[in-house]
């Protein structure tokens, strides 16, 4: 066969692989090519290599047939047009092109892998709480009021549940019991956004009632997990429902406050609650020695 055909034959086979674009290496830059018994030159390996190869000598396709190489898939695709890459003035080769790797499948009986494991963030956590419809405050709230503040705080307040303001707002301790607080948080030298802030349970409680035991054991659990995306160094509980859930302790608060307990990573400590404190004024003396304990607690003293 001509040679000019036999070159028209092995452009037209790289066309259709999508190679277009060829570069000649001058003259004796290839590497030395094995040769066959009969003198031939090894069977031509894929790419612009094989076409160097049969510019040397070695067996070009048939017109209409394929090479015997061409049954492995070529690693070229439309959206990845070759590029030659320059390895010196007189040596112009192509360029392989990026290898891509296989899309994963998994078949109908292939179990997925398993998810990176890991602490729970409270998106994920707020994600899963979504519209809780779990418990019948579900039906006379207008939000429900997750928490808010630092992710990574040292410092965690639970409350007890969302007043009309907090429903209002979707919020933790907005209202006047929320006032006092951010004072208390500001004479321990802090800021609310620094600390956050939390109830037992997430939403208002019809006339501002205490929250009735299967509301708090349907809603505690977001609370634990809470704490432990947070992982606080301390946790100080305002009131008793707060106390009850947290540390267990059913004992009364003006017994039990400004003590430390453990909560598995954290300590806790458990004082009145500043709705109290404003319906008592006189207690406020409590609040003002349990917060000096924790500004002491926090500062390592
Ligand atoms: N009282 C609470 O216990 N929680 C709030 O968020 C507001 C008031």
């Amino acid at each position: 066969m001509d040679i000019r055909q036999e070159l028209a034959n092995w452009l037209d086979f790289y066309r259709e692989l999508g190679i277009e674009e060829f570069y000649r290496r001058a003259p004796g830059s290839a590497p030395p090519l094995p040769a066959t018994g009969d003198g031939r030159l090894a069977e031509p390996a894929p790419g612009g290599e094989a076409l160097h190869r049969m510019m040397q000598g070695a067996a070009p396709p048939l017109a209409g047939t394929k090479p015997a190489f061409a049954e492995s898939k070529p690693v070229v695709s439309a959206s990845a047009p070759l590029s030659p890459t320059r390895a010196g003035a007189s040596q112009t080769v192509v360029a392989a092109p990026p290898v891509r790797p296989p899309t994963p499948s998994l078949s109908l009986f292939e179990t997925p892998p398993p998810k990176p494991s890991g602490p729970e963030t409270l998106e994920q956590i707020r994600a899963d709480l979504g519209d809780c419809q779990r418990c019948k405050l579900a039906g006379g709230r207008r939000n429900i009021v997750f928490g808010e503040g630092d992710p990574h705080a040292e410092l965690v307040f639970v409350g007890e549940g969302p007043g009309a303001d907090e429903d209002e707002q979707g919020l933790p301790f907005v209202g006047r019991a929320g006032q006092l607080l951010n004072r208390m948080i500001q004479m321990i030298g802090m800021k609310r956004e620094e600390v956050y802030i939390c109830n037992v349970v997430k939403c208002r409680p019809p006339g501002n009632r205490t929250p009735e035991k299967d509301e708090m054991e349907t809603c505690s659990p977001f609370l634990f997990r809470q704490l432990e995306a947070i992982k606080p160094r301390l946790i100080c509980c305002l009131g008793a429902p707060a106390v009850k859930t947290v540390l267990g302790i059913k004992e009364g608060i003006t017994k039990i406050h400004g003590q430390f307990y453990h909560f598995a990573t954290s300590k806790a400590l458990a004082t009145v609650h500043p709705a109290y404190v404003l319906r008592n004024p006189r207690e406020e003396k409590i609040l003002r020695e349990d917060f000096e304990k924790i500004r002491q607690f926090l500062k390592g003293e």
